[in-house]
């Protein structure tokens, strides 16, 4: 399945280098999406010697599969969770800081003259009749104690009970952006590479960067990977998931620009239109589960196809995607450096939200290394101990871990024979002993990796529509082959090879 998202209609593509000697550098960043490109554009823009080392291609991450939404509040449980487990302080301080960071984008767009179709637009927060209004009604509360300029419309064309608008948020295209801020930023002081991926990062002395293509030596490492790579305690507090977009052509009646967030009964679908050179898309984004819990995620498409069916007149469907977050058990991302290291920092824990928290995270970790005050430093500190804040979340996440570590291990066999296994299928079975990850190409070959994930041992599941092995239980994903697709594990599942009469 094609599962190309919208953005890259109108995104010039953008091709860098691939690293292919040894280089030194004051700052390795690895991973390049919005996270680590904005901390290199700050660093080099301030005298540092930066590299960006991306595996695959600048900004075709969970960047370039996002919504391209930029807004002040929160999604997941929302501000007034935060204030539950934080404080109204806290709170404020999210808002605070998530709006000046989407200044920061605008400013950025303006000074180096970035095309990406951003604007101002008003995030609307709204329930339909069986919605969820109480969500909505605590959500309206918190806007208005952290300050945020709100309106009782939302000019949507659908039966909205009850709903509230905040105004000046934005939106833009997210691919565009954050490839077009690479390519401008590259110097000889900023060095950026595709295709470099980054296969063991050493701290001592100073820090040594193994990649596929020559060794980087810097001062500090940027782990800008949505997930650190490794193993970080950080992941033991963070529960991973997937989540589905579907864009499509109307036929008439498109809402107005703004960004529409519908609270269902447990969840909310992101309503937004791009226009594109095909003519204008209405995308919508939601059904969002576990890494690895939903074999036949088609599902989710079909949900949200569904949805937009029944509310609007709908011609074609265009594009359909997918992309993961990493949700922070008490809510907040964690930002700087890492538990146990001196001069390794992350940035992870975004959810949904994490275009604008990407940039934070950028401002934050670039003061710190330049040693700058930074007034959200404390807030976000990456290596936090939050026992009550964190406690519900926390039980569950590793509960549901070690459930999926002993039940998988004892008990997940999917198939006894290859011939169970059927196009485009995968199923774990037990070969020569050993827990296999098997999948039956569309043109009938067989394709045997190792199902235990290289990360922390779980058992990785099918993830149908897009033909990958994914582990439930820090979001870790591989090709059918085995090789990593994202999330922390940084080797591949091991090749099996099978005799001819096994097959
Ligand atoms: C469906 C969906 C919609 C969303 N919509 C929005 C939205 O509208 N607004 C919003 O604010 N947030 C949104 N988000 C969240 C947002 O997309 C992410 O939080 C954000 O893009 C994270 O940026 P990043 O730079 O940290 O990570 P990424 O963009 O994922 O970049 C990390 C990069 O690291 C690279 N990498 C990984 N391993 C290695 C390695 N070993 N060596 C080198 N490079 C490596 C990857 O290839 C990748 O390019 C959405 C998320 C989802 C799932």
């Amino acid at each position: 399945m094609d599962t190309t998202p919208v953005w890259k209609t109108n995104a010039q593509e953008i091709f860098f280098p691939s690293l292919a000697n040894d280089i030194t550098v004051d700052v390795a960043i690895v991973g390049g999406g919005i996270t680590g490109i904005t901390a290199a554009y700050l660093l080099s823009s301030a005298g540092k010697r930066v590299v960006v080392l991306e595996s695959g291609k600048i900004a075709n991450g969970s960047t370039g599969h996002s919504t391209g939404n930029l807004y002040a509040p929160v999604g997941n449980d929302g501000l007034h969770s935060l204030k539950s487990k934080w404080s109204e302080d806290v709170m404020r301080q999210v808002v605070t800081s998530r709006a000046e960071a989407v200044d920061f984008i605008e400013a950025t767009i303006n000074e180096l003259n970035i095309e990406c179709d951003f604007k101002r637009v008003p995030w609307c927060l709204f329930a339909e009749k069986s919605g969820n209004k109480s969500y909505v009604e605590a959500e309206r509360k918190m806007a208005e104690k952290a300050g945020l300029t709100i309106s009782n419309e939302v000019p949507l064309n659908l039966p909205v009970e009850t709903g509230f608008s905040i105004l000046n948020q934005a939106q833009f295209n997210p691919l565009q952006y954050t490839s077009s801020l690479a390519q401008k930023i590259q110097s000889d002081n900023c060095q950026v590479y595709d295709f470099t991926k980054v296969t063991n990062v050493k701290e001592g002395e100073t820090c040594t960067v193994e990649t596929n293509g020559g060794t980087v030596t810097a001062s500090q490492v940027i782990m800008a990977t949505h997930t650190p790579k490794g193993i970080y305690l950080v992941h033991t507090s963070m529960e991973p998931y997937r989540e589905y977009a579907v864009a499509v052509i109307l036929n008439s009646d498109y809402p107005p620009p703004g960004i529409f967030w519908n609270m269902l009964s447990t969840q909310h679908y992101s309503l937004r239109t791009y226009d594109t050179p095909d003519g204008r898309m209405l995308i919508v984004i939601g059904e969002s589960h576990k890494v690895g819990t939903r074999e036949w995620n088609n599902e989710c498409f079909q949900k949200l196809e569904g949805f937009l069916r029944r509310k609007f007149d709908v011609a074609s469907i265009e594009y359909k995607w997918s992309a993961q977050q990493y949700r922070s058990s008490d809510g907040l991302p964690h930002i700087g450096i890492s538990t146990g290291n001196k001069k390794t920092y992350i940035a992870t824990g975004f959810a949904a939200d994490g275009l604008t928290y990407g940039t934070l995270a950028a401002m934050i970790i670039s003061d710190q290394i330049l040693e700058r005050e930074n007034k959200w430093s404390n807030t976000y500190k990456a290596g936090r101990l939050t026992p009550v804040a964190s406690f519900t979340n926390f039980v569950k996440e590793n509960v549901s871990v070690g459930f999926h570590l002993v039940k998988d291990h004892l008990t997940k066999k999917e198939a006894e024979q290859f011939d169970q296994v059927r196009s485009k299928e995968g199923k774990i079975m037990t070969v020569d002993g050993k827990k296999c990850a098997v999948h039956r190409d569309e043109e009938g070959n067989l394709h045997v990796v190792s199902a235990i994930c290289t990360h922390l041992g779980c058992v990785v599941h099918w993830n149908w529509n897009e033909q990958s092995w994914d582990c439930p239980c820090h979001g870790s994903r591989f090709t059918v082959d085995g090789e990593v697709i994202e999330g922390p594990a940084i080797a591949s599942l091991k090749k099996i090879t099978i005799t001819t009469e096994s097959r």
